[in-house]
């Protein structure tokens, strides 16, 4: 009952319209762009109709939130290979099948033989593993820091012989260290929630600071994003560039600390390439030294086949790094659809096409 009370007041039209005012009221007198880079936030912002909720010239765009979208093609290659040309078992997240690579998809993949299947998460995969102990099981791993303890407590675990991973598995602050670099109208940045629970508010104070740029971390209820957005302005006013946490029933400031030590063990920090930005230093996560034979990049010896990242007309580069919306693209909506999408952004539940196509115009909360 109690929680039920709490949701119906996180999503109170009243006060979300005396929030709206207390923004009007922070907003600097110049278009403000702020970005977030959580699937979630989006959802909840396109939902909930929240942008008309804002001042006008203050912008909220999504930027490199979605792990679908950014999994690079030759990662996606690699996977449709162990299916098809190694007849491995792939297991990996319902999102991921429908990700173009460059010439199949993973569904596709699954159309011509391949044993491709979805799962909830790395310890089905196991699961799968075990039931198969005559076939080889590969886990595609995909999601943020979020997703990455998950792979790492099933590595910790003494999983079968006939088990690996193929990681590519990515971090969200070093992201947002690129998008800074590459998009300098950024002026604020909407942390997300759900990493933030594991990695910790303070995981963001080297970025605030070196880039003076205010970072605060929000919920997802529709007045936990108001709220998060109210921070922004208030710190932009006030010409502060600080780490503040908005979300603190669920993160705290040293994040998820087990978590964070069982990834340690598990992976170790790597170079990564994120689809629509390109290589990120020290973005990704690879399997650790005493983990190397569950490694399906060594195990199974495929060399990594590169192609173009993006379809002919797709925007999904701009979109990824905050430098257009949806409805930029020309294809959103006619060509490109959930139901036949052309580019990643179109696909994943989070990203911001599907979204922005899934809710259209709502009215105001
Ligand atoms: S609408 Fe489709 S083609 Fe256009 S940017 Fe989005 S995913 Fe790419």
């Amino acid at each position: 009952m109690r929680a039920g009370s709490d949701l119906f007041r996180l999503r109170d039209p009243a006060r979300a319209a005396g929030l709206s005012r207390v923004l009007r009221r922070l907003a600097p007198e110049r278009p403000v762009k702020i970005v977030h880079v959580c699937g979630t936030h989006e959802a909840a912002i396109a939902e909930h109709g929240l942008r008309s909720l804002l001042p006008d010239g203050v912008d909220v765009y999504e930027g490199p939130g979605c792990p679908v979208c950014v999994t690079s093609t030759a990662d996606i290659n690699l996977a449709v290979a162990l299916a098809l040309e190694k007849g491995a078992i792939l297991c990996t997240f319902g999102d991921m099948l429908r990700v173009p690579g460059t010439e199949l998809t993973l569904e596709e993949a699954r159309a011509h033989g391949a044993d491709v299947r979805v799962v909830l998460s790395a310890a089905d995969a196991v699961r799968i593993a075990r039931e198969n102990p005559r076939r080889e099981v590969v886990f595609f791993a995909v999601g943020f820091e979020t997703t990455a303890p998950g792979t790492a407590a099933v590595l910790l675990d003494g999983p079968p012989d006939n088990f690996s991973v193929l990681c590519s598995h990515k971090l969200i602050p070093p992201a947002l260290e690129a998008l800074l670099r590459e998009n300098t109208e950024v002026d604020g940045f909407l942390a997300p929630g759900h990493v933030s629970t594991i990695i910790g508010a303070d995981a963001y104070r080297e970025l605030a600071g070196k880039f003076h740029v205010p970072v605060v971390v929000g919920g997802f209820e529709p007045l936990d994003v108001l709220f998060a957005i109210a921070l922004i302005l208030r710190q932009l006013g006030e010409g502060r560039a600080e780490v503040e946490n908005a979300y603190p029933r669920a993160v705290r400031p040293e994040g998820n600390v087990r978590a964070k030590r069982i990834m340690a063990e598990a992976f170790r920090v790597v170079d990564a390439v994120w689809r629509g930005i390109g290589t990120i230093p020290a973005s990704g996560l690879e399997l650790g030294e005493g983990f190397t034979r569950y490694n399906a990049r060594e195990k199974f010896e495929l060399e990594a086949r590169t192609g173009d990242e993006e379809p002919p007309g797709c925007r999904c580069p701009e979109i990824i790094m905050a430098k257009a919306v949806p409805t930029d693209c020309p294809l959103f909506g006619t060509a490109c659809t959930p139901l036949s999408p052309v580019g990643p952004c179109m696909v994943g539940v989070e990203g911001a096409c599907s979204i922005w196509y899934r809710y259209g115009e709502r009215p105001v909360l």
